[in-house]
């Protein structure tokens, strides 16, 4: 491990990396670190969570989107994408089966669709709230303006998670088409934390052009940000985008980056993705041993699973919620973790 090991106690001692220093161990990993980091992953997690591991009901409540970004299968210019959208009555008796499921957080999810006014959430939510008053409600809809985000939150949203896909500019500027900018979607995470959000922030593990340069500029901004949440898992290439025939992240440099995101910030709410169970079969368990503690199983009706169609492959499409609940509880028992039905709110400070 030789010089890593000054990097590893820095880390497991809560200690700032410079840009330089993550580039160094992600240039220098080998099987060892990883080993080493997710076991202080693993500890610091515990300490903090016990051996529980959060669910978060998904609904994917439509495909339709007026961006076009270079990476994702329901972008607008993909034509072979059949789009859907679910209605009112459809996303509350989604959340209502969640609810009797057991879910105390369920997340709406969808592309950038101009049907989803701020009149249409912000009613959603508030009779998502009247229904379920326990539970947390996060929403994951893209860019908006700061009042809207505002008008939503005091409708009663809790979380907002909002990948800012790479913390390095020109290479934003690489997986988007030039409408989209860099410096609104992190405006737009500020905006979230400065109207009262918990909130996620993520990237994808191996998107094209990615390298461990990029890669440093994304750790130092989770170090910096400290989001109540990280999604990340592996760009897994879609047919009908211009990335089709890029290859695929990968699972061991995915879960090398939970344990380091664990490190960085201890209290982080990290999901172990389905992305990463669709490029490995345990894909999900061996990101929980790496040091996360969040998973999210599909609550969207089984009739729409399939167009929800981020990348090729994308597993969990073709069973129904209580299967997909029932089948993620039995494998975090195969490792020793088990489901827990709460909110799941971030434990700050308890470390
Ligand atoms: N429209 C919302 C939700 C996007 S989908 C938003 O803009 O936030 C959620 C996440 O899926 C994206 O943020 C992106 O990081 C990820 N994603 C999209 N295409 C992907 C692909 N081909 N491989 C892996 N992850 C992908």
């Amino acid at each position: 491990m030789g010089d890593l090991s000054a990097l590893i106690e820095k880390l497991t001692a809560g200690e700032r990396l410079t840009e330089a220093e993550f580039r160094e161990l992600l240039v220098g990993r080998d099987d060892a670190t990883a080993k080493a980091l997710a076991e202080k992953a693993v500890e610091v997690r515990k300490s903090i969570y016990g051996d529980a591991v959060f669910t978060r009901g998904l609904i994917e409540i439509g495909n339709i989107c007026r961006n076009d970004c270079y990476y994702c299968g329901i972008r607008r210019s993909n034509a072979n994408c059949e789009r859907y959208r679910l209605t009112d009555e459809e996303i509350l008796s989604c959340a209502d089966e969640g609810y009797e499921l057991g879910f105390r957080t369920f997340v709406l999810q969808g592309g950038e669709d101009g049907y989803d006014t701020d009149e249409r959430m912000c009613g959603l939510l508030r009779e998502l709230k009247r229904r379920h008053p326990d539970c947390a409600l996060t929403l994951s809809l893209g860019e908006r303006s700061r009042e809207s985000y505002q008008a939503l939150f005091d409708a009663g949203a809790d979380r907002y998670l909002l990948r800012h896909e790479t913390a390095d500019r020109t290479h934003y500027g690489r997986l988007h088409p030039p409408e989209l900018s860099f410096d609104n979607r992190m405006q737009c995470l500020r905006d979230l934390r400065e109207i009262g959000y918990q909130v996620g922030c993520g990237f994808m593990v191996g998107s094209p052009f990615q390298t461990e340069a990029e890669l440093a500029k994304d750790l130092l901004f989770v170090q910096e940000f400290r989001p109540d949440m990280c999604g990340i898992g592996p760009f897994i290439p879609h047919r009908d985008t211009p990335f089709r025939g890029e290859s695929a992240g990968s699972v061991e440099l995915t879960c090398f980056l939970l344990s380091v995101i664990r490190l960085v910030y201890p209290p982080v709410l990290l999901p172990a993705t389905t992305a990463l169970g669709t490029l490995h079969p345990r894909g999900r368990e061996l990101g929980i041993l790496a040091g996360a503690n969040v998973v999210m199983p599909n609550l969207s009706p089984v009739s729409v699973r399939k167009k929800y169609e981020l990348y090729d492959n994308k597993i969990c499409t073709g069973e129904e919620a209580a299967e997909c609940r029932g089948c993620l509880a039995r494998r975090m028992e195969s490792i020793g973790y088990r489901l827990t039905v709460d909110r799941g709110d971030i434990r700050k400070g308890e470390r």
